[in-house]
């Protein structure tokens, strides 16, 4: 089907969102065709900013709009827990649950030998010389409770268990399989809760 070339490059920015098919990609063109002026800007505006202004933080990999992140800064977090995630996602789904006080630590991804993703390519280097310079007690293996979740938890563990610092795996509650930030805020600490010792 012939679109004049602004709206086809709009449908083609669309198709490259996660679960946005081609007849949701059109749909999706043609409404912002209809919206008012203002509303695009600000939408537009927004996309740009959400990638201009926010970096990744320099000690936690957490997204963040200032360096270190505000969770990283704030004295009141005990600083001998982290908790390690895949994804800034899951630290936003932990903070909503409202009860770990310790600090993150955010990989960006998971060990996956399918994928080619293997430990150089996720945030770990970085962990370790938290570990080596912060008087950290326990890590607290938070990663997605699927085979590469998994993998990267049992790595993870391996790597630091040498060191002596206490390193647990959340487990209870969460199924198998699952993404740690569609788990609801119950499940989420009850799986703390139930986490065990590595
Ligand atoms: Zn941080």
């Amino acid at each position: 089907m012939y679109y004049p070339e602004p709206i086809s490059k709009l449908i083609d920015s669309f198709t490259k969102l996660p679960g946005i098919g081609p007849k949701t990609a059109v749909r999706l063109a043609f409404f912002v065709l209809d919206m008012k002026e203002d509303d695009v800007l600000d939408f537009a505006k927004s996309l740009v900013n959400a990638k201009r202004e926010l970096t990744h933080c320099s000690i936690c990999g957490h997204i963040t709009d200032q360096d270190p992140c505000s969770i990283c800064q704030d004295e009141t977090r005990d600083k001998t827990y982290i908790c390690v995630v895949q994804d800034p996602k899951d630290v936003i789904a932990m903070e909503k649950m409202k009860e770990f006080g310790g600090k993150y630590h955010v990989l960006h991804g998971a060990i996956s030998p399918m994928d080619g993703i293997g430990p150089e390519d996720i945030n770990v280097p970085s962990l370790l010389n938290r570990l080596k310079d912060e008087e950290v007690k326990e890590l607290i293996l938070a990663t997605n409770p699927n085979i590469e979740g998994e993998a990267t938890a049992m790595y993870i563990s391996r790597l630091v268990k040498p060191s002596g610092v206490k390193i647990t795996r959340i487990a209870h509650g969460l199924p198998m399989g699952g993404d740690l930030e569609y788990a609801d805020e119950v499940t989420l600490s009850k799986a703390l809760e139930g986490r065990r010792e590595l």
